[in-house]
């Protein structure tokens, strides 16, 4: 999975980039509590607190079950606020594996 940080919500789990099965909207999604954010600004409050199912702001389509899943390098090549934020460097995309994280800065460094 990709992840741009760690939730402050909870305080530990990965914020991932979760893509909606239903329509492909790309969100960020707390691996941990499930906490959502619809854009890159991490500093607002989230859009869904994490407490029942996690809908997607879209199409209200489960983020949770298949074929919602965490997004690929692909996906997000196409997710405008995201690689705006990249370039802006107000986010970083780290890889890590679900509530495994590897820490280590990615190898392939996908330099645009
Ligand atoms: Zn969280
Ligand atoms: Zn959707």
């Amino acid at each position: 999975m990709f992840y741009v940080g760690f939730c402050r919500v909870c305080g530990t789990g990965p914020l991932g980039l979760r893509s909606c099965g239903a329509c492909s909207a790309v969100v960020i999604l707390c691996d941990e509590c499930d906490a959502m954010w619809t854009d890159a600004d991490l500093n607002a409050e989230p859009s869904s607190s994490g407490e029942g199912d996690s809908l997607c702001p879209l199409c209200d389509g489960s983020l949770i079950a298949t074929p919602s899943r965490w997004a690929t390098e692909k996906d997000l090549e196409s997710v405008d606020w995201l690689q705006h934020a990249l370039q802006q460097r107000s986010l970083q995309l780290r890889r890590g594996a679900p509530f495994a994280i590897d820490i280590r800065p990615s190898k392939d460094d996908d330099e645009a």
